[in-house]
């Protein structure tokens, strides 16, 4: 099928030839036809498969017919993130460029004046994060009973980002007769119910997970077996030796470096500088002009390792990555496919390496069950005992397993909180920092240490109290 067959404008068409592509991907095809009747879109799929394109490029047609009113946006797109939203706005630019469309980027971190002055003239396009577009609203700023045509993009983020009681508030602002477009990379009960509630007879569509194949990325583990001394459980500062040791080892063009909590981006991006790496870092506590500035040098190849977590880094687009590290391994399984299938992009080989401990062992395990495949042990050279000797030693002292298993635990509660602290970063998203007068460019700067060499005592990870 090509772009042509799809009921598309000659002005799209054009705008899409001047992008480059040849030909629409699978959910492209599937969806687009249906957008342009009206219809709603109930789509299962992931960042990477072309989705922004599937509903910006009919959105644009159906828009071209038909003026905004002040303060009353015709359309509205929410995105978990404001990485995200930015790039759908971008999308807008490039595949508009033949339509006289206005929009507002409605995010956290950025002035809310500017933001109400666009909204005030009328556009055609909100493309918003939830939190700032409820501040908007809640100030008489906005008004959402004009809006035509919904789009809840990256649905499954937004639940676990704690994000879907707003969303169901702004749903309930909107007029019952519009058409809705719900994205989601997975459809777990919760998804399905929401999804239930806010379309009407969609058109279902699910395509397979970006075309990297999984096959075409080298995947390694290198274990860390080795704890810090005096810090119950804590194996950073020989993760980042081995880190190091692989950054040397390897031919790094360009990576993601992927930590589990916001606080140790810091700290391993800070760690990495000290020794002399072309390191920066991307998380959500961050003020968004620096994370725009560090995202623009890494795609213009002005800085080569990027340390972040999985919020901020969701769905950003920037192909050719060369490689990819776990300096933490994900909890869950669907996360590192996610990660990993940021290298490897366009027919090139990539390369993903992810540190465990002997505590990580079931996240692992959850990972190569995924991939029906065991991910290879690979030697950093630091000379540790791999997870074949360990399961030897294992095997060899079975009154271990009830240790392991109260590492689990803890592992778990953890993980607990990892979860809940990155839906905390990208929730308050600038929001918090603004309310409490907080300067959001110092946010997160409580956990800088400096003149410690690597070993940082556990007191000194504690976020510091404001006096009083
Ligand atoms: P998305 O899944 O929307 O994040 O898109 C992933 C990437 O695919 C983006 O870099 C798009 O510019 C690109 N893309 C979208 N549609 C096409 C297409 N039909 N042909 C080639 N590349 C595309």
């Amino acid at each position: 099928m090509s772009f042509d067959d799809l009921g598309l404008s000659e002005e799209v068409l054009r705008a899409v030839g001047d992008a480059g592509y040849t030909d629409p991907t699978p959910i492209q095809a599937k969806a687009i036809p249906h957008v342009l009747m009206g219809r709603d879109i109930l789509g299962c799929a992931q960042t990477g498969t072309g989705k922004t394109a599937s509903f910006t490029l009919p959105m644009i047609d159906i828009l071209a017919a038909g003026r905004a009113r002040a303060r009353m946006p015709r359309t509205l797109i929410l995105e978990p993130t404001r990485e995200l939203a930015a790039q759908v706005a971008e999308n807008f630019d490039t595949y508009g460029k033949y339509h006289k469309l206005s929009k507002a980027l409605i995010i956290g971190g950025q002035s809310m004046d500017d933001q109400y002055k666009l909204i005030d003239r009328g556009v055609d396009v909100l493309i918003a994060t939830p939190g700032r577009l409820i501040d908007l609203f809640d100030r008489g700023m906005l008004l959402l009973s004009d809006v035509k045509i919904l789009v809840i993009d990256e649905a499954d983020r937004m639940l676990d980002m704690g994000f879907m009681p707003d969303v169901e508030r702004i749903v309930g602002l909107l007029p019952k007769m519009r058409q809705t477009l719900f994205f989601s990379a997975t459809m777990p009960p919760e998804i399905r119910r929401l999804a239930d509630a806010f379309l009407m007879n969609p058109k279902e569509i699910t395509v397979a997970p970006p075309a990297t194949p999984l096959e075409k990325i080298f995947q390694g583990i290198v274990t860390v077996t080795r704890k810090e001394r005096g810090r119950g459980g804590g194996y950073p500062k020989f993760k980042r030796e081995a880190l190091r040791a692989l950054l040397e080892k390897e031919d790094v063009r360009s990576a993601l470096i992927f930590c589990n909590r916001k606080r140790d981006v810091d700290i391993l991006y800070r760690s990495l500088q000290k020794h002399g790496f072309d390191a920066a870092a991307l998380h959500g506590d961050m003020a968004q002009s620096a994370r725009t500035e560090t995202l623009g040098k890494f795609k213009a190849g002005e800085i080569k390792l990027v340390v972040c977590s999985d919020v901020a880094a969701r769905g950003i687009d920037i192909s050719d990555l060369s490689h990819v590290f776990n300096f933490d391994i994900p909890t869950h399984a669907e996360d590192y496919v996610h990660r990993i299938g940021r290298t490897g992009r366009a027919g090139r080989e990539g390369r993903a390496f992810t540190l465990t401990t002997p505590e990580d062992d079931k996240y692992l395990h959850a990972i190569e069950r995924l991939q029906g495949r065991k991910i290879e042990e690979i030697d950093a050279g630091l000379g540790k005992p791999g997870r074949a000797e360990r399961a030897k030693q294992d095997d060899a002292k079975p009154e271990r397993s009830s240790s392991r298993r109260r590492s689990g635990k803890r592992a778990r509660d953890d993980n607990r909180d990892v979860k809940q602290s990155d839906n905390r970063d990208d929730k308050q998203d600038g929001r918090r920092n603004e309310k409490r007068g907080k300067n959001p460019d110092r946010a997160g700067k409580d956990e800088a240490v400096v003149g410690m060499g690597d070993h940082v005592p556990a007191f000194m990870l504690r976020p510091a109290r404001a006096p009083g």
